[in-house]
């Protein structure tokens, strides 16, 4: 199976901190990636990167094959921090935006209020539970769509009935063929989702391995930043 997306030695400095320390992450075609570790491992740095928002200082990224430039963000979407939502837009009108600014035609935003479970809805979004400005971002993510959809902690701040429709919403993407790179640290919930994981730890990737569902993530996840598994 090849990889959708592969770093390679992938390193961040800030300034005299080492941010991402040669990491090299291969994320197979349609699987659900989760990328764990500790609060300033360096998750969101390696998706900033990824996503274009940040610059590496060396090292190398790879994504369907090819390396890394600009045109391929065409193929990725993302949701990273706060959703880019304008409160006083419907969810329709929130993706109109971004339809017009990506060059899609209008028929997609139907088809993603669907995706998301956003149909029927005429809300302004200022009044949106967080759950679903949630869904909202990620359908802003999903509109051009993407062969890889790229999730940062998704699952802060949902509610059990949120985290469950999140779950749910990843798992009928993948079926469509759309690989996931999640992180987070919700674990059990992880465990649910996970076919590989990779797990960074003070900015190297300590492990990266296929999830097998039996194992207990979260013993996994403590050992491996504890030292205990390598
Ligand atoms: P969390 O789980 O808390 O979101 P994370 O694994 O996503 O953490 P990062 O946000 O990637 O971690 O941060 C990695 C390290 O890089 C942290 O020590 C952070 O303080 C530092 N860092 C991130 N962005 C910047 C920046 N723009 N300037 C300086 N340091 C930064």
């Amino acid at each position: 199976m090849s990889n959708i997306l592969e770093t390679n030695g992938l390193t961040k400095k800030f300034h005299n901190q080492i941010a991402l320390d040669n990491v090299s992450i291969h994320i197979p075609e349609g699987k659900v990636y989760c990328l764990l570790g500790p609060n300033g491992a360096g998750k969101t740095t390696l998706m900033k990167i990824v996503t274009g928002m940040m610059q590496e200082s060396s090292g190398s990224v790879r994504f369907n094959g090819k390396e890394w430039n600009r045109n391929v963000l065409n193929e990725i979407g993302s949701l990273i921090e706060n959703a880019p939502i304008y409160g006083n837009l419907t969810s329709y009108e929130n993706l109109e935006v971004v339809a017009k600014l990506r060059d899609v035609p209008k028929s997609r935003i139907d088809e993603v209020l669907k995706q998301v479970g956003l149909d029927n809805n005429k809300k302004k979004s200022k009044n949106f539970s967080l759950g679903m400005k949630q869904r909202l971002g990620i359908g802003l993510a999903l509109i051009s769509n993407p062969k890889l959809l790229i999730l940062d902690e998704p699952t802060n701040g949902l509610d059990p009935v949120g985290i469950q429709e999140l779950r749910e919403l990843i798992k009928e993407l993948t079926k469509q063929d759309i690989t996931v790179l999640i992180s987070s640290h919700a674990l059990s919930e992880m465990s649910h989702l996970a076919d590989e994981i990779g797990i960074i730890v003070k900015g190297k990737l300590r492990l990266e391995k296929k999830y097998d569902s039996n194992e207990d993530l979260e013993d996994l996840f403590l050992k491996t930043i504890s030292g205990v598994q390598k």
